[in-house]
């Protein structure tokens, strides 16, 4: 096991910054919320842009929102390893979900300058804007905006207060006229890194502090429509009715035995909202609509559960003379990290005398949406009981040192032009 004290990475100044960064939105004594595009995170900008310079990188924020710090690497003109993640929270958020990966990426770079270290390549530290998505509902604009990936009314999304997401961007000093000049041009980023917290329980149960990630599990959504007929709950005989109700339980109880039946698997199902129509105690629902949520690592797969649940449904539906609609609200593919990647991350872990497993996400982050325009890789820190987008997130001060201290040696690797 790695022994902290011998770390190159500088842990008081990465414990003393995550707990400075913290402050801003601070909720209850843990908690965080830092909504996109605010003046909050805004102000949380310029302390991370001013440690960026300290770190010895130049700064600018793109007209996507994006806080993004270059450390110049010998070859200029060489594509870029980026780094990053996130510092928007949820809306009772934690300190640990995104901001561990901006400043242990800041970290590994002020390490570098201190040290003297000129990467071949320039390395670039993004703090990505609005990647958790409820403000415009709508996340992960940033990376979705520097690649390109960006929808053509997204300007015109509102929040709950009825500003837009081009009035946001404004007042955040962007400039949404100019948001396509963002967009990096193909084959100018060479790789991509994320260093995030697990999110789940699996590092704390193998008792490790950090995981070497091997892809994100895409989500399918969908949202299952189904159709009966309303009477009265006191008077139609059971024989003769066509409980929209009780068809749908019986398709979430298929769809959990469906996504359950591999146990070596590591398919992920959750029906996570019910609408009952009309919704009274004494009459019949005509009307259920329930959202499927499946995520799997294996693309293949995913899609046969899928088929199995659609013949359920329809079978379930004929047996209590229902209808039923499948809608399908977003299909993600899944995305393996790039093996070169890992296996860096894999010596240079071993090589800290650390034993990281390799893990999937079942979570995605700004690094799906990256690896439609480059190689990719993550590290995953362990997190107390596997909580997240809550005040009660945690990653102890150790594992967040040794993350950084892992993700500081990967970058040296990755920025090397002899790396890949
Ligand atoms: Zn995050």
């Amino acid at each position: 096991m790695v022994i902290t004290n011998e770390l190159t990475i500088n842990k008081k100044r990465l414990n003393r910054n995550m707990e400075q960064l913290a402050e801003f939105g601070k909720l209850g004594d843990t908690g965080v919320c830092r909504p996109t595009l605010s003046a909050i995170e805004k102000q949380a900008f310029a302390k991370v842009a001013e440690w960026m310079e300290a770190a010895g990188m130049t700064t600018r924020l793109d007209n996507c929102g994006n806080l993004i710090g270059r450390k110049e690497g010998k070859d200029p003109e060489a594509p870029v390893v980026m780094t990053g993640s996130h510092i928007d929270s949820q809306p009772n958020g934690g300190r640990f979900d995104g901001t561990s990966g901006v400043l242990c990426s800041v970290e590994a770079i002020h390490t570098m300058s201190e040290k003297g270290i000129i990467p071949d390549r320039p390395i670039e530290v993004v703090s990505f804007c609005d990647e958790e998505g409820w403000r415009f509902n709508k996340g992960l604009f940033g990376s979705r905006g520097i690649t390109g990936n960006l929808d053509a009314d997204e300007l015109n999304r509102k929040d709950k207060d009825g500003i837009t997401r081009e009035q946001a961007l404004r007042d955040f000093g962007c400039d949404p006229e100019k948001i396509t000049e963002s967009v990096y041009p193909p084959g100018s980023i060479h790789s991509y890194i994320e260093l995030h917290i697990e999110q789940g329980p699996l590092l704390e149960k193998v008792n490790q502090p950090l995981g070497i990630v091997t892809g994100i599990a895409g989500p399918l959504w969908l949202t299952v429509k189904v159709k009966g007929f309303a009477g009265h709950a006191g008077t139609v005989p059971m024989d003769m009715r066509q409980d929209a109700l009780a068809g749908a339980s019986e398709m979430i109880i298929a769809f959990n035995e469906i996504v359950k039946q591999d146990p070596a698997s590591t398919t992920v199902g959750t029906v996570g909202d019910l609408k009952v129509s009309p919704g009274s105690r004494n009459v019949i629902p005509d009307e259920v609509e329930f959202t499927i949520d499946m995520r799997d690592i294996d693309k293949d797969r995913r899609n046969m559960y899928e088929q199995q649940l659609r013949e359920s449904c329809r079978n379930i539906a004929e047996k209590h003379s229902l209808t039923v609609e499948i809608i399908e609200d977003q299909r993600t593919d899944p995305s393996y990290c790039s093996s070169w990647i890992k296996e860096v991350i894999r010596s240079e872990s071993m090589d800290m005398g650390l034993d990281a497993p390799k893990m999937m996400s079942g979570a995605f982050h700004d690094a799906l949406i990256m690896s439609s325009v480059s190689d990719y890789g993550m590290i995953f820190v362990r997190c107390k009981d596997g909580i997240s987008h809550n005040p009660e997130e945690y990653a102890s001060q150790d594992d967040l040192a040794v993350g950084a201290e892992l993700l500081y040696r990967t970058l040296l690797k990755m920025a090397q032009h002899e790396a890949h």
